[in-house]
């Protein structure tokens, strides 16, 4: 994933084997026209989903496009009882001159890849994943908004569906994508954001599933998220579990420290850190901007130096649902600590705009990051 640029995507023709069974009651178009003026994130999802089924007898089979609706599950469906699950996230945007394109989709589905061996659910080869994604667009392509900040959210997921409360991995997987019209993902704008570096609690640690992107991560992250609410703060920060001593992530994004000598510092992969799509092209633009990007363990102690000598000028963190979302507030157990003036920092600004800039199709798509759909 961290190549400069991506695999070529040839997924058209794969689109083709799925099946569409249109939606036999789509949203009328004033109720799509006003889902997608002031979209909340998550809330609202389109008239279709892509799916595809798996048992260890058939392989993968069933490609099809079908209504949006409820999933049964039988009270012993496995992924219930065992969080045998995992889901990427990603976002197909709309140009000005209309059409749609996604951003750096093989390495979501690389990915997807990649935590489905680590959570020993079966691989769905790569041109799939591409082509669920893209016979969905094609499918709801009117649902995929127009505006600033604004995209069709994809969600593909997949989870272990036989019905069956013995402990192994499952003989049944079900693939799903579901799409959601998103704005901004934080309501207000992008405004700095106040950290709570957790202590007490980890997301992952050495032989885990950090590096996967899988449910399970998700919930042994909510309660130090809740603790960060009590203590006045909108998101958490992990650190590493075995020493409690350097920087890992943020429940879902990945983090960045910039040096007041326009160094830039990221926590190295270590295992149990999430590799971000977002991360790693940041890392791709830094550098060919000519700046020095490390990637290494970070300590909390000096990251709380560094913002009290001012050598640490901006943090920020970053993921595809925020984008690049400043950190204006770093606080922990004994300390309280502004980043910089509490705003958002120049090089934080500019890495933002220049992202946004490739995705929305302003800037030139040097790394060949972008795949037009319709
Ligand atoms: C998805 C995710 C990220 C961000 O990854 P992107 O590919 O940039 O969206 C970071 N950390 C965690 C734990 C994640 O689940």
């Amino acid at each position: 994933m961290s190549s400069t640029t991506d695999t070529p995507q040839t997924s058209t023709d794969a689109a083709g084997a799925f099946v569409v069974h249109p939606s036999a009651a789509p949203a009328t178009d004033e109720v799509r026209t006003a889902a997608l003026a002031a979209p909340k994130f998550g809330t609202v999802f389109t008239d279709h989903m892509a799916r595809i089924s798996w048992s260890q007898q058939a392989g993968w089979h069933d490609r099809r496009v079908e209504a949006y609706g409820p999933l049964q599950l039988d009270p012993a469906c496995a992924v219930l009882h065992y969080a045998q699950e995992i889901f990427e996230g990603l976002k197909a945007y709309r140009h000005a001159d209309g059409s749609v394109w996604t951003f750096r989709a093989g390495a979501n589905a690389a990915r997807f890849a990649s935590s489905a061996r680590r959570l020993a659910l079966p691989v769905l080869p790569e041109q799939d994943f591409l082509a669920a994604i893209e016979a969905l667009v094609r499918t709801d392509v009117d649902w995929v908004p127009s505006g600033d900040e604004m995209s069709l959210y994809l969600r593909p997921f997949m989870y272990a569906s036989e019905n069956f409360i013995g402990v192994r991995a499952t003989l049944e997987a079900e693939f799903l994508v579901i799409a959601s019209p998103v704005g901004p993902y934080f309501a207000s704008g992008v405004h700095p954001v106040s950290i709570w570096v957790a202590e007490d609690y980890h997301r992952a640690g050495a032989g885990g599933t950090g590096a996967a992107k899988c449910g399970g991560n998700y919930a042994a992250s909510l309660v130090a998220q809740q603790e960060a609410y009590t203590q006045g703060c909108e998101q958490v920060c992990f650190l590493d579990s075995e020493t409690n001593t350097y920087l890992e992530e943020l429940g879902g994004m990945n983090v960045f420290v910039v040096g007041a000598d326009g160094r830039v510092l990221t926590p190295e992969l270590t295992g149990s850190i999430l590799e971000g799509v977002t991360r790693s092209s940041i890392i791709q633009l830094l550098t060919d901007a000519g700046r020095t990007v490390e990637e290494r363990r970070i300590s909390l102690a000096e990251v709380r130096a560094g913002l009290e000598t001012g050598e640490v000028a901006e943090v920020f963190a970053c993921g595809t649902a925020a984008v690049v979302t400043p950190i204006g507030r770093l606080a922990g157990n004994g300390f309280d600590l502004t980043v910089g003036d509490g705003t958002a920092g120049a090089v934080t600004t500019a890495i933002r705009a220049e992202l946004t800039d490739i995705q929305y199709g302003r800037l030139a798509d040097r790394h060949g990051w972008m795949h037009r759909l319709v």
